[in-house]
């Protein structure tokens, strides 16, 4: 073919040298700025193991077959250990999150798949294909054997890194096209193997328009493909922590206003495609203003903290806590009707009070449940009614506020009923 004339397969090792190396520092720019994305230094290592590699194939004929065969066949296996390393960490840190962005569950399961599994598997393949490269270039100069030994274990890292990803997707596209393009990817490598060892492309390694140059074309085109891909995986990764970190309190480590507002939102809209009901509790500690004036506003941080570890280990795993204003906190209970709403919230007042501090540390909680379609608004004022009616009824107690009318709950019923007539109860 004529177009392959003006490509040698040595300028093309050189330009996918230089394709990595771009890719790698990339990566770990990106590392760099987020210290917490998960994957990526293993990847990016797993990249730039490929440049060593990459210069001691082009060196073949130059230096013996054993350094440039087995030396330059360790660096390819140990940049796939670490590329699919980086891939299952990636992975994991996903699911450990919950969920894959988008909202979306991702198939595979967190006991499932520990970023280990898979590992002596592929371990397990470069150990066999290094030695298998060690026996074909021992005292003879095997160059078709070496280059599909080595592209065979390629094809292989890359169908079991296609795997990952696709159960790791979650029904994202990104994810998806990912991982059919490196399955696709691996099937050029293991092609890559067929032709060097029947097409005695192993014979003419190196030499300008032989099969090799072709696959190294593809190799090429696919390598930049996937260099893009991962940096969009990753890329995805900080736009989501982002969006985490903008929705988190920082003081107290719950939802911030923000946050718990998207959540009631969220939790609406889910009730009212699927009915049911769900109760809010504003939770608002009893004279805060005290703790700050007496103790310093480093006590009150410091009981604003104590309040929001003890209420977070109190409630279930798809309960949501956000901190609505100064010392209020939002507590979304979904699936949760009136009763057990009061339950939990005089729990999370006894819990609250058994806070050992230096000033006695109460909380008035305003219940209120949503079981029909409304506004957020309305719910709010509902929860924040409740709430008033808390405080004017001597803090430290729980008041209930349905849609028709206002109800004392156990605590503090004697002065509820002391501080509200009956006829304004239902007025509120
Ligand atoms: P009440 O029982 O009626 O709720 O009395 P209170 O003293 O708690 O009154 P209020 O809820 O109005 O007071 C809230 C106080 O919380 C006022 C503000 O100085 C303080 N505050 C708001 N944000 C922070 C914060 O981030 N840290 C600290 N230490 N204090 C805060
Ligand atoms: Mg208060």
């Amino acid at each position: 073919m004529e177009f392959l004339d003006w490509v040698d397969n040595r300028t093309l090792l050189a330009s996918e040298c230089i394709v990595i190396v771009i890719f790698a520092t990339m990566m770990f720019g990106l590392r760099a700025l987020n210290p917490g994305l998960r994957g990526i230094t293993s990847v990016a290592t797993g990249v730039l193991c490929g440049v060593p590699a990459a210069f001691l194939f082009t060196s073949v004929g130059h230096i013996p077959i054993f350094a440039a065969g087995v030396v330059g066949g360790a660096f390819t296996f140990v940049s796939s250990i670490l590329l699919y390393r980086g891939v299952l960490q990636f992975c994991c840190h996903q699911l450990e999150r919950g969920e894959g962005a988008g909202g979306r569950k991702a198939v595979i399961t967190k006991s499932a798949d520990t970023p280990n599994r898979g590992m002596p598997v592929l371990y397990a393949v470069c150990v066999v294909a290094f030695l298998a490269l060690v026996y074909f270039t021992h005292g003879r100069s095997a160059t078709a054997p070496c280059v599909a030994i080595i592209t065979m274990t390629l094809a292989v890292s890359r169908w079991m890194m296609a795997w990952t990803l696709y159960r790791c997707a979650g029904g994202r596209t990104l994810m998806i096209l990912f991982s059919i393009s490196m399955g696709v990817f691996g099937i050029v490598s293991a092609s890559n193997a067929t032709i060097t060892l029947f097409a005695n492309g192993g014979a003419q390694f190196m030499q300008r328009g032989s099969p090799q140059t072709i696959s190294l074309l593809f190799s090429m085109i696919f390598f930049c493909v996937q260099g893009v891909f991962y940096l969009l995986m990753f890329a995805g990764d900080v736009t989501e922590n982002v969006h985490e970190q903008a929705r988190l309190d920082h003081l107290s480590g719950t939802l911030n206003r923000r946050g718990i507002e998207d959540a009631l939102a969220g939790e609406m809209e889910r009730r009212r495609r699927s009915g049911g009901s769900f109760a809010l509790l504003l939770i608002d500690i009893d004279h805060f203003k005290a703790i700050n004036d007496r103790d310093g506003h480093a006590a009150g941080d410091d009981s604003l903290k104590k309040v929001a570890r003890c209420i977070n280990a109190t409630i279930r795993a798809y309960d949501q806590l956000g901190r609505y204003g100064g010392d209020e906190f939002l507590l979304l209970l979904p699936q949760t009707k009136e009763d057990e709403a009061v339950w939990i919230a005089e729990r999370t007042r006894d819990e609250v009070r058994g806070l050992v501090s230096e000033m006695p540390l109460t909380v008035s909680i305003g219940v209120t449940c949503c079981s029909a379609v409304e506004e957020m608004a309305e719910v709010l004022s509902r929860a924040d009614a409740a709430l008033y009616e808390a405080k004017r009824a001597g803090r430290d107690c729980v008041r209930l506020r349905d849609r028709g009318e206002m109800r004392a709950t156990t605590s503090n019923m004697q002065d509820f009923t002391e501080a509200v007539l009956p006829g304004e109860a239902t007025t509120v």
